[in-house]
């Protein structure tokens, strides 16, 4: 990443950035360029004509670029990642912390696919927030109980449910309060509190956040 470029680039006009990202696209004889052949590319980085016009896809609307998203990642795929690197800081990740190693998807990946940063976040945190509503004890009241499972809900724990546990234990193990942010050994897990084997449902006040070493023989008893 060439980010601190930004700060020595900032007596370059926009029309410097559009020509030099014109000209990329010449050499490569495409109609459109990604951040990637960019930074290989480019006089400047890619980080400095997202942060000018606001987003890489502006910036390829000024050049008159076709506006490419990668479309082999789902958002599903995004979010996922997202999710993973929010629990490992301990706290909502900054655009400049996008990337290996914390993360698998690079910040402007997320920039392509959602036009800025601040809308990847908006629309995970809406993705999340809705299953908050359908996984709460209240929200399955007056569901009825599957006769297969004896249960109203799946054992499983979806990466969104996983994510509000976790965000609501403040990113610690409840049992020793350990946390990824200050240590990246810990690895958390989300726990039935009441074993789903004897009839714990997969609901938000029935799940807690336990390191791997306190999750350890749990897991068996669910
Ligand atoms: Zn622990």
């Amino acid at each position: 990443m060439k980010f601190q470029l930004e700060e020595f680039h900032r007596n370059v006009t926009d029309d410097d950035l559009i020509a030099d990202l014109k000209h990329v696209a010449n050499d490569l004889n495409k109609r459109s360029v990604t951040s990637r052949e960019y930074n290989e590319r480019g006089k400047f980085s890619a980080a400095t004509l997202q942060l000018r016009f606001g987003s890489w896809l502006k910036a390829l609307e000024k050049a008159g670029l076709q506006k490419t998203k990668d479309r082999n990642i789902t958002e599903e795929e995004l979010f996922e990642d997202l999710e993973r690197t929010w629990i490992k800081l301990g706290r909502q990740p900054r655009f400049r912390e996008m990337g290996k190693p914390l993360s698998k998807y690079s910040p402007q990946t997320y920039a392509y696919r959602f036009d800025t940063w601040q809308n990847a976040l908006g629309k995970f945190v809406d993705y999340v927030n809705k299953e908050e509503q359908i996984s709460s004890e209240e929200a399955i009241k007056n569901l009825e109980i599957e006769p297969s499972t004896r249960h109203k809900t799946k054992r499983t724990i979806n990466w969104r449910l996983n994510y509000i546990v976790i965000r609501r234990d403040y990113f610690k193990c409840k049992a020793c309060g350990r946390s990824p942010a200050t240590d990246p050994s810990i690895i958390l897990h989300v726990d039935h509190i009441k074993a789903w084997a004897n009839g714990g449902e997969t609901v938000l006040e029935n799940l807690q956040t336990l390191c791997s070493k306190h999750n350890i023989g749990k897991s068996d008893l669910e």
